[in-house]
């Protein structure tokens, strides 16, 4: 059975990044989809925005025959299935704003086992036609959404959503998946009694870890750094440090094993023996640190992970809140540390522009780099921008990095000024790789190989910018990149304007950024005492 269990994993992961193009499950989603996958009931409680489409369709894809979803929101049926279909899904709905003839070509593609899935109005269900239809073809399950419409508060939809506790009688055998964003204990109780579902899988997802402490700073030096939170905050604990790449893991492991930590590798490029001797020892002894790239942590279950700790941006908050996660599963405060700097943000967009996919998946992906940025700037409490993201609200936490220390704003209009003419200057040598290095050393000053081949120390620019050090010019180009006033040009990685450079050159809009703690990590360690 476990192996089915696993099977069912890996084609499920497998099936989100392949159709749907993300890197990673949300909270709750791996289990509910495995759950349903291996033929099991759920009712899921999850917040709007929370993910909870993906908990039924994902299992639609990778059971056999037609997922069958009900839904009252039959103005969005349209949109919803127009999407599925731009990703390859085949897709159909059956409501009342069709015409026969619509109706009739869903019908004959479910029939003929064309369809994925199939969205259906909950008034559909009161025509015996429908349910006939039902029976001639293959259903892989039923997903109920806004399953809270059967509850007694009053809902349009509640005498077609009480004859769904029929379902089961005349399909026993199809996994049935209940899902709303109405959270109260009652509601739930209503649910399950009302859909039979009593013995279904209750998924509550809850987003907020509240003994995590959320840190995330400048990239400075990240070896020293890393080292001085082991060394000063995590003496002797269990810990999980990701980093990118595999030549990374292994460097930083063995760094830290010559500084007196324990430190084992994990990547896909080692040898299985190895690997799954590290994972074994980490899992069974105490006090080991785990270098890893994310490949490491799938189905893993220590409970007593002090720490997890990036070394590189991760590519969404979807991953970070993932890899994060894997720390204080036993409720113990434990430390989510993350290390960013200017060249993580300049090597995504790299990656995503010079990857795989179309331009909608790049689009996307670029999207969750913005939303993962905007986690990193923020000012705001991390836990709250963190359930925000996931849709649930919350109070300012008072245990993470921006809580502890709340980072000062400034107003930095004019660096990004003299940042954003600098790349309007050297936009005209675009053929040449100009990073953002380059650029500082421009307003500094410097007078390096690069600056006199290109002559560069004759642009008006040249040496504005000696108000500011270099950490911090590097520092407002991360921050430019991050709010999107600049961006990263795929073929040479030069920094180029975007849409909204215009305004700031123009002095039509004000940029505020956030002044860098000098040294967080000793901050917040203090304050956190
Ligand atoms: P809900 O139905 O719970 O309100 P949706 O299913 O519409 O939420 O999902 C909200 C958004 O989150 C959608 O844009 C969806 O594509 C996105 N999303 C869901 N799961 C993931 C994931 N694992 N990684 C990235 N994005 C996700
Ligand atoms: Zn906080």
């Amino acid at each position: 059975a476990s192996g089915g269990m696993s099977d069912a994993a890996g084609r499920a992961l497998e099936t989100l990044r392949r159709v749907f193009g993300y890197d990673a499950f949300r909270p709750g989603q791996q289990e509910i989809i495995e759950t349903v996958v291996s033929g099991g009931d759920a009712l899921v409680l999850m917040p709007t925005g929370g993910g909870k489409s993906l908990c039924y369709q994902i299992p639609a894809l990778v059971r056999r025959g037609t997922g069958i979803v009900i839904s009252p929101l039959i103005a969005l049926m349209q949109d919803q299935v127009d999407a599925l279909r731009a990703l390859g899904v085949r897709a159909g709905f059956l409501n009342s704003t069709q015409d026969f003839d619509e109706r009739r070509v869903t019908e004959a593609q479910f029939v003929a086992g064309e369809l994925d899935l199939l969205y259906l109005a909950p008034e559909r269900l009161r025509v015996p036609a429908t349910v006939e239809l039902l029976d001639r073809g293959t259903i892989s399950l039923f997903a109920i959404d806004e399953a809270h419409c059967v509850s007694q508060w009053g809902h349009d939809f509640r005498p077609d959503y009480l004859m769904l506790s029929g379902l089961h009688e005349r399909w026993p055998d199809v996994p049935r998946i209940a899902l709303t964003a109405t959270a109260t204990e009652a509601t739930r109780a209503e649910i399950a009694s009302r859909l039979g579902l009593e013995q279904a899988r209750h998924f509550v997802a809850s987003f907020d870890r509240p003994n995590i402490q959320y840190r995330i700073e400048p990239k400075t030096d990240a070896k020293r750094q890393l080292l001085h939170l082991l060394q000063t905050e995590h003496k002797g604990d269990a810990g999980i440090v990701y980093c990118l790449s595999r030549n990374s893991v292994e460097k930083h492991a063995e760094f830290l094993t010559q500084n007196g930590i324990e430190a084992l590798p994990y990547h896909a490029g080692l040898d299985a023996q190895v690997r799954a001797a590290n994972q074994a020892r980490f899992l069974r002894e105490d006090g080991l640190v785990i270098v890893a790239t994310i490949a490491f942590g799938m189905g893993i279950d220590k409970p007593d992970v002090r720490f997890v700790a990036h070394l590189d941006l991760p590519k969404s908050v979807e991953g970070y809140y993932q890899e994060t996660g894997r720390a204080g599963r036993d409720g113990l405060p434990s430390t989510a540390w993350l290390a960013y700097g200017l060249q993580d943000v300049v090597n995504l967009r790299k990656m995503i522009d010079g990857g795989e996919g179309d331009a909608a998946h790049r689009r996307r992906q670029s999207q969750h780099l913005d939303a993962m940025l905007a986690l990193c700037e923020a000012v705001e409490c991390r836990r709250v921008q963190l359930l925000n993201y996931f849709g649930q609200s919350g109070e300012p936490c008072g245990n993470c990095d921006t809580c502890l220390t709340p980072p000062e704003t400034w107003d930095a209009t004019v660096p990004a000024q003299m940042v954003l003419s600098t790349v309007v200057r050297l936009d005209r040598e675009r053929r040449q790789k100009f990073g953002a290095g380059h650029i500082v050393d421009i307003l500094l000053g410097k007078k390096n190989a690069k600056v006199i081949q290109f002559d560069h120390d004759s642009l008006k620019v040249f040496g504005i910018g000696t108000d500011l050090r270099d950490a911090e010019w590097r520092a407002v180009v991360r921050q430019l990149l991050a709010q999107g006033l600049v961006a990263v040009e795929s073929n040479h990685g030069c920094l180029v304007l975007t849409d909204a450079s215009g305004d700031v050159l123009r002095g039509e809009r004000k940029v505020m950024m956030r002044r860098e703690p000098e040294r967080a990590t000793a901050r917040a360690a203090k304050a956190a005492k």
